[in-house]
């Protein structure tokens, strides 16, 4: 039990649920009385494999025994193996290892200003993001996310960044000068909500950068590494970009963060940036296990599947709960936007019944279950689900 005395030492900055999670085997966590849940939320998107799987604890465990960090002054084969696999799946030529969402978004910024000015001189600089984004609580960041919430308090921010509407074509259009040296979205809002970018939208935003020599960042933090039912989210847009960040999933829990780029923008020289832990043997040990196991045979069908059988039962839900506004999002990145003021409670209610979800922008449920979840597991969420809205009277 945590007590008033031991929360003392933390700082303030996350509202917690009162439970303290000790173990996980798949889809479920224990907290330290024992109760067991399902892990529906995965460490936000993080759990790819479940909790504990074992082709990841073993690649941890034998790689731990080996060399678990040397400096980026020398080679070490897992970052190369990494990164050839992240290649060989995906766009990109060359991949630079991070330890954080965050992490690779400043530095895929820094990749767009550096590639900007060698081919241009200091006055191409601005990023354009969209609002209701989210990129992460670093300055370069925190800049690019277009949520005032996270940025009051905090300023002056970086100087050089746009906002557009998301969505808005003509806005992007319009948003272009020549200063304008990256473009940066998200191809599934996740924090802002679970938004989808429509294909007119992010073909658009590839044709701008085609005729501008823009380059179009995607952050697939949350969308990569299978979330969406592909591997990369981008891959359902019949487009590339020239950049994509990586993080969350590529771990499987493990603390790694990667930027990934074409061979001509990836202009870094020896010195332009830097990460002591980044790619370290042990991190992506972590990674080779996970990317193993997603590229296996019929394992981004599976999810494909899974994420179409839930939203099929939650739409379902709505025909019977006119309080479920709408079910959207792609794969197992699902969000149910709710028509109340009490979302909020749905997910304490939900956790006293042993599942974990979590609720994003005041009203929207978000369901991110590790991409190994069972469609058994998935059916008793939703009864969960319903009996937490039959509860409170809806
Ligand atoms: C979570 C997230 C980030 C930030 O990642 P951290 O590892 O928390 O720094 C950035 N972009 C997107 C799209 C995210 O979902």
């Amino acid at each position: 039990m945590i007590t008033s005395e031991d929360k003392k030492y933390l700082m303030n900055t996350y509202s917690r649920y009162p439970i303290t999670l000790v173990e996980g085997k798949g889809t479920k966590v224990w907290d330290d009385k024992g109760n067991v849940y399902l892990d529906f939320v995965a460490g936000i998107a993080v759990n790819s494999l479940g909790h504990c799987h074992p082709a990841l604890v073993d690649a941890i465990k034998n790689q731990s025994e080996k060399l678990i960090h040397c400096s980026n002054l020398y080679w070490n084969e897992n970052q190369i193996q990494l990164a050839k696999i992240i290649a060989e799946n995906s766009f990109g030529d060359r991949v630079f290892f991070a330890n954080s969402g965050a992490e690779a978004n400043e530095g895929a910024i820094k990749l767009a200003r550096k590639y900007a000015s060698l081919k241009y001189g200091d006055k191409r600089y601005k990023v354009i993001s969209a609002k209701n984004s989210f990129h992460g609580r670093t300055f370069g960041a925190l800049t690019a996310t277009g949520q005032e919430k996270y940025h009051k308090g905090f300023g002056p921010l970086l100087s050089g960044f746009k906002y557009v509407p998301f969505n808005d074509i003509d806005a992007l259009y319009e948003a272009i000068d020549d200063e304008v040296c990256a473009i940066m979205l998200e191809v599934v809002q996740g924090e802002g909500g679970i938004h989808e970018a429509t294909p007119e939208y992010i073909k658009a935003a590839r044709e701008i950068c085609d005729e501008n020599d823009i380059l179009f960042i995607i952050d697939e933090v949350q969308t990569g590494i299978g979330r969406t039912g592909k591997l990369f989210g981008y891959e359902h847009y019949g487009i590339t970009p020239d950049i994509m960040t990586l993080a969350k999933g590529l771990g499987g829990g493990f603390p790694i963060g990667a930027i990934v780029a074409k061979e001509d923008k990836a202009v870094f020289q020896p010195g332009d940036h830097a990460s002591t832990f980044g790619g370290s043997p042990l991190a992506c040990a972590a990674g080779i296990a996970v990317m193993n196991e997603i590229t296996k045979e019929g394992f981004l069908d599976s999810v494909a599947q899974k994420g179409e059988y839930f939203r099929r039962k939650l739409k379902n839900l709505k025909e019977k709960y006119s309080v479920i506004k709408e079910v959207r999002g792609k794969g197992l990145m699902i969000g149910c936007e709710m028509d109340m003021e009490e979302a909020p409670d749905i997910v304490t209610k939900a956790m006293e019944k042993g599942l974990l979800i979590n609720c994003i922008s005041h009203n929207v449920l978000r369901f991110v279950p590790p991409l190994t979840v069972t469609e058994e597991e998935i059916d008793t969420a939703l009864i969960i689900l319903e009996d937490v809205l039959c509860e409170m009277g809806f």
